[in-house]
C-alpha cells in the first residue's frame, strides 16, 4: 500500500476511532426497523440498525464479512465477571463475540496471572449481539474477532456496575511521542507479547509510543513484533484481532502485509513517530473524506441485512 493511500484510509478509519471515546448510552431498546419499508431501511445507517439490537441470534457461530464492513451470529456473551477478568462498560452491551473470540480472551487472561504478574484483564468494547458497526467508538470490531483490553490492572475485588461505568483507565502515552513511564510498566509489555504470541491472534494494535517502547524492551525472538502495529488512540488498552474462525466461510481475513523489516520498528514505526499519520487531524478543512459517510445497511455484505431484520 502506498504512502499516500495509507494515510487516507488511516485518515479514515482514525476519524471514527478518535472522534470517540466514551458511549455512555447502551443500545437496548428495541428497533424501529420493523416499521420502515423496505428501502428506506436499506438506506439508514447501519450503525443505527445494529447498535439497537439488543440480542443475538442463537444458531452455529458465524462470522461474516470484513472486520469493518460485517456481522456474526451464534455471538456469546464474555462473562462480566470471569475467573480472571471482568467487563467494563457494560451498559454498553458490546460483551459479545464469536465464540472464539471469548476463548481466546480467557486464555491470554489465565495465562496474564499465571506468567505475566497480572490479577487479571479488564475488558473494554468487543461486539455487538450481532455485530456490525457500532452507534460511536469504532470502525472495526464488527465480526466478533476484535477486543479491545485495558492496560489499567484489574483491582483484587469485584467492581460494582457504577465502577464499570466511570472508572477511568490509566493512559500510558503523554504525547504522541511520550509513554508515561509513571504509568508502564513491564507487565503491560508482557501482556501484548503474551498475546501477539497466540497463532490464533492476526493483530494487536497500540499507539506509536507503546510500539516503540516494545522494539527497545524485545530481545530474543522479536518476531511477534510484527503483529503489534501502531495506530491512532489505543492509549489505554491494545486491541487484539483474531483470523476467521473455522467454520465462517463468509469471514475475510486483512491482508497479511507483514512489515518489510519483520517487526515493523524500522520504517514503519518512523512513520508514525513523524508528522503525516496526524497531518489530517491537524488540517481537518483540508480533509474532503472526513468525516466519513455513514455506511448504510445496504452496504454491508446481503447476509447481514438479513440478520439485522431477524426477529
Ligand atoms: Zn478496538
Amino acid at each position: 500500500m502506498s504512502r499516500s493511500r495509507q494515510l487516507s484510509t488511516s485518515a479514515l478509519v482514525g476519524w471514527t476511532l478518535l472522534s470517540i471515546s466514551v458511549c455512555p448510552t447502551a443500545a437496548t431498546s428495541q428497533p424501529e426497523r420493523r416499521t420502515t419499508t423496505a428501502s428506506s431501511f436499506l438506506k439508514k445507517p447501519a450503525k443505527q440498525v445494529f447498535g439497537a439490537i439488543a440480542a443475538p441470534i442463537s444458531m452455529q457461530a458465524r462470522a461474516i464479512g470484513t472486520y469493518a464492513r460485517g456481522c456474526l451470529v451464534g455471538a456469546q456473551a464474555l462473562p462480566v465477571d470471569g475467573a480472571t477478568g471482568q467487563v467494563m462498560r457494560t451498559s454498553r452491551n458490546r460483551n459479545w463475540a464469536h465464540p472464539a473470540m471469548i476463548s481466546l480472551i480467557e486464555k491470554l487472561a489465565d495465562d496474564a496471572k499465571k506468567y505475566d504478574g497480572w490479577n487479571g484483564l479488564l475488558i473494554g468494547d468487543i461486539a455487538q449481539p450481532r455485530g456490525g458497526p457500532m452507534r460511536d467508538g469504532h470502525a472495526s470490531h464488527q465480526l466478533g474477532l476484535d477486543a479491545d483490553i485495558w492496560l489499567t490492572p484489574m483491582p483484587d475485588y469485584t467492581l460494582s456496575t457504577d465502577e464499570r461505568e466511570k472508572m477511568v483507565p490509566r493512559e500510558m502515552v503523554k504525547d504522541r511521542h511520550t509513554l508515561d513511564r509513571s504509568a508502564w510498566t513491564d507487565a503491560q509489555a508482557r501482556l501484548i507479547k503474551r498475546a501477539a504470541s497466540y497463532s490464533q491472534v492476526a493483530r494487536i494494535f497500540v499507539n506509536p509510543p507503546i510500539k516503540q517502547e516494545l522494539c527497545k524492551w524485545a530481545t530474543g525472538d522479536r518476531s511477534w513484533l510484527a503483529k503489534v502495529r501502531p495506530w491512532y488512540g489505543h492509549t489505554f488498552h491494545f486491541h487484539v484481532r483474531i483470523v476467521c474462525p473455522k467454520n465462517s466461510p463468509g469471514c475475510k481475513n486483512q491482508s497479511p502485509a507483514e512489515p518489510k523489516d519483520g517487526t515493523g520498528c524500522g520504517q514503519e514505526l518512523a512513520y508514525w513517530m513523524g508528522p503525516k499519520p496526524w497531518y489530517w487531524m491537524e488540517h481537518p478543512a483540508n480533509q474532503n473524506s472526513h468525516p466519513p459517510a455513514q455506511p448504510s445497511l445496504a452496504s454491508l455484505p446481503a447476509e447481514c441485512r438479513q440478520i439485522a431484520i431477524a426477529p
